[in-house]
């Protein structure tokens, strides 16, 4: 732990490079608690540069919470697409419908806990930002600069080592301005004290930091659970018949992206019948790298029913290949929508070539 002096030291020179050198984000223009909220909620397990468009998209159309809870689902979704993790997106819509029957945003830190979606840290950076609660947010890029700062080998992957780094920030927290000072903690983990090749030789901290001090910035934060990744293959069917393609809806009550479409795989059908591969992609989730192929795939017992069928997974329904645009869709329909019209206009080439081919001999 660093003494009080030292604190004070390191809390002035980060205030005074954040001031100086932040980065220009368009949640950073407003006090409005509920479009920095959006933004926090956004920023779960998403990058900045790839938040920014949904952000200012998401907030052109919902701009305040009432415009969210008075919206369809099915809009927010759309409004989502593309950012992953959708339960984000509806618990964004619950909270907001919890606000309107409150009567507003929440102010205190224990309320916006409360709402649905909202962990500590979420909460402390919103408190503290459109508030100035004096609450510390700990993200990993903060467990990182004070795990080096202090050079403190605490296991920042185990619960107890998370509790002790929260005392920590909670310390260290400069009280008069603990928006802006949580603002620069994430900051300069985000964009200096890097997980692998810290900056220190441009870092404003360094002459303190006792890490660097002792050379081992690039021994520290311990995390003894590294998490592991799984490779997973999957094969999801193109089946289109009369210019529909066969998709498959998660039912309302699925935990992941619930109303969403997908391609149907095995599980949805267990009886088509696969054809040629069309493609594959990647789609990394967490720790999980999924590869998926496209195959062409058949149904034996045509014609398919008109009517949607139905069973405890979903429902599965032809629809239009017109309409896919406006369908709230999983980025998984998506990428594998890219690798079809791939595998067609390669298709289409070939087939143009050989007709070529056969006019130029006769
Ligand atoms: S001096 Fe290096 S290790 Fe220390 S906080 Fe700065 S970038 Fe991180």
């Amino acid at each position: 732990m660093l003494s009080e002096l030292q604190i004070a030291d390191f809390r002035a020179a980060l205030l005074e490079w954040f001031d100086r050198h932040q980065r220009d984000l368009p949640w950073r223009q407003t006090t409005d608690p509920y479009a920095i909220w959006v933004s926090e909620i956004m920023l779960q397990q998403t990058r900045v540069t790839a938040v920014i468009p949904y952000y200012e998209r998401f907030l052109n159309r919902f701009p305040t919470h009432s415009a969210l809870a008075a919206a369809p689902e099915a809009d927010v979704l759309a409004h989502w697409a593309g950012l992953g993790y959708y339960y984000r997106a509806r618990n964004l819509q619950s909270a907001a419908k919890q606000m309107q029957s409150d009567g507003g945003f929440p102010t205190s830190y224990e309320a916006i806990r409360a709402l649905p979606g909202v962990g500590e840290y979420t909460a402390a950076a919103v408190a503290s930002i459109a508030f100035q609660l004096p609450h510390a947010s700990v993200d990993g890029n903060v467990l990182r600069v004070l795990s080096r700062v202090c050079e403190d080998d605490t296991d920042i992957g185990s619960g107890s080592g998370r509790r002790h780094f929260g005392n920590l920030a909670e310390a260290m927290l400069d009280r008069s301005r603990p928006g802006v000072f949580n603002q620069a903690m994430m900051e300069l983990g985000a964009t200096i004290c890097l997980p692998t090749n810290p900056q220190c030789l441009v870092c404003p901290v360094s002459a303190g930091c006792r890490a660097r001090i002792a050379g081992r910035q690039n021994d520290l934060p311990v995390n003894r659970k590294p998490a592991k990744t799984v490779r997973i293959n999957r094969t999801v069917f193109w089946i289109e018949q009369h210019d529909r393609v066969l998709l498959w809806q998660r039912p309302a009550s699925s935990r992941l992206m619930p109303g969403f479409w997908e391609l149907p795989e095995r599980l949805q059908l267990p009886a088509a019948l696969p054809g040629r591969k069309m493609g594959a992609f990647r789609h990394a989730i967490t720790f999980h790298d999924y590869r998926f192929e496209v195959a062409e795939a058949f149904l034996p017992n045509e014609p398919f029913p008109k009517e949607p069928f139905r069973n405890e997974l979903g429902t599965c329904q032809w629809v239009p290949l017109a309409e896919l645009e406006r369908l709230p869709a999983s980025t998984i329909l998506k990428k594998a929508r890219r690798v079809v019209m791939k595998h067609l206009t390669k298709e289409e080439s070939k087939r143009a070539v050989a007709v070529a081919g056969i006019a130029r001999n006769t």
